[in-house]
């Protein structure tokens, strides 16, 4: 199978460039001068429009197995497809968790009889439960290991528990306090893995919402509950720990100015610690709650201009490595309850490419740093890196086209989500994916899938990387 992809502007390694991309049984094989005559037996015409490395979203919790009424992977994998992504990393915390290489094989498996776009899968530490698992997951292939620092564990099903005060003490599994978690580090560091944290502290969290004397109501009692402070906090340990044991640590959902100080600080000193943030940060703030509504509940908290503009900062120097769409459904009755008491948690893998392609045309980031952040970043970040994330000979043909003229208005009823409940619902987007190339083949044209579902499992080489270097 040959497929030309002609006319486009190319984003490479060595900027933009107008060739086209000759694609082979799955491959990238050559950059083309433009016009070339070569034998091929399609070819995708993208005058006009740009050609990216495949969006990769490292960030999502499909809710699969085990939390299925919220959504499943063959609906998050194919909102990812149209929405422009060509791999997504999955999240570890469905019921059971990816807390064993048993459960990693049966999840893989599992995934790979629905996936729309390749995948990759989270590992999750458990604190001293799993400790021993974490170098055959790292081994195994996962992306990362992702640790739930101070949040407790369900007993029977091992699933998060968000407000340890909610439940009875002999239910739960407790947090592991940061000595245990300081082993964790050693762990990882020793097994050459990556790891990474939702970065909120958790005593910060509890004594803040206490003081607030009565249950969140507002938007400023959300962020009085959960203030800045509790993040900056957390990375702040976070990058002691990896400083003294050498692992690589990741903050993912980063959500404050306070918290890009920290992590910059931390780089600035030549620790391993690197940061993502999510389109909900970077295009939303406290002041949309009175258009969005409760749909912008998510931890860490949407915060104010000031945090917005910080982000954008440290996405544009570096600070910020990958954008990951935190994509967490809930069901729409869910989503319906009170501010107060309804979950946290966004629909997101869908709009995260065209949400971000309007930030790149509004001139918010350059076309390099958004194929960075978007793509090649986030696959060296994750392992996957050259199979991803990069246009260039013998990688995977991922490609995601961009049509800079191109727009449409965010509709609750046009997203393919289970749970069909965006923040951006209403919101007038311009510059859209409107085309992916998956392994070779036109997966998806104008929004809309082309044959059938063929994504695959995609390893990562973490643990190969260190032992070839003993
Ligand atoms: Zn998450």
């Amino acid at each position: 199978m040959k497929l030309l992809v002609a006319n486009g502007s190319v984003v490479t390694l060595d900027g933009v460039q107008e060739v086209d991309v000759l694609c082979e049984d799955g491959r990238i094989v050559a950059l083309l001068e433009r016009g070339l005559d070569v034998e091929v037996d399609e070819t995708l015409d993208v005058a006009g429009q740009m050609v990216f490395p495949g969006f990769i979203d490292p960030h999502v919790h499909s809710r699969d197995p085990g939390m299925t009424e919220k959504e499943d992977f063959a609906h998050s994998t194919l909102g990812a497809l149209v929405g422009g992504v060509t791999t997504i990393i999955e999240m570890p915390n469905a019921i059971p968790p990816v807390d064993s290489v048993e459960v990693f094989h049966q999840r893989r498996a599992q995934h790979e009889q629905v996936a729309w776009v390749d995948f990759g899968l989270w590992g999750i530490s458990v604190g001293e439960g799993n400790i021993d698992e974490l170098r055959p997951l790292i081994e195994a292939g996962v992306a990362a290991i992702k640790i739930f620092w101070g949040y407790a564990l369900r007993r029977d099903t091992r699933q998060l528990v968000y407000n340890i005060d909610d439940e009875p003490v002999e239910n739960l599994l407790m947090p592991p306090d940061n000595g245990v978690v300081l082993r964790v580090f050693r762990e990882v560091a020793q097994a050459g893995g990556l790891l990474a944290a939702h970065c909120e502290d958790r005593d910060i969290l509890t004594v803040s919402e206490r003081a607030l004397a009565h249950p969140v109501e507002t938007y400023d009692d959300l962020l009085a509950a959960r203030p800045d402070i509790a993040e900056s906090t957390s990375i702040a340990v976070a990058a002691e720990f990896a400083r003294a044991t050498g692992c690589r640590f990741h903050v993912v959902h980063m959500a404050s100015a306070k918290g890009v100080d920290t992590v910059r600080n931390a780089q600035t000193r030549g620790i391993g610690v690197t940061a993502e943030t999510c389109p909900q940060y970077l295009t939303l703030t406290d002041e949309d709650y009175g258009r969005v509504g409760p749909m912008m509940k998510v931890y860490p908290p949407i915060r104010t201009a000031q945090d917005q503009e910080s982000l954008w900062a440290a996405v544009a120097d570096g600070t910020i490595v990958s954008i990951g769409s935190d994509h967490a459904p809930h069901t729409v009755e869910e989503k319906a309850r009170g501010f107060a008491t309804q979950p946290a948690g966004a629909v997101g893998c869908e709009t995260f490419g065209p949400v971000m392609a309007d930030a790149l045309f509004r001139g918010k980031i350059s076309v390099e740093r958004f194929a960075e952040v978007m793509s090649t970043s986030t696959a060296k970040l994750y392992g996957l890196y050259p199979r991803k994330g990069v246009i260039r000979p013998g990688s995977d043909a991922d490609l995601t086209i961009v049509d800079p003229r191109a727009s449409r208005v965010v509709r609750n009823e046009d997203l393919v989500a289970k749970q069909p409940v965006s923040p951006w619902n209403g919101f007038s987007l311009t510059g859209l994916p409107t085309a992916v190339v998956l392994r070779g083949r036109v997966a998806m044209r104008n929004g809309a899938p082309v044959g059938e579902h063929r994504g695959q499992f995609v390893p990562a080489r973490h643990a190969q990387v260190v032992t070839s270097s003993r």
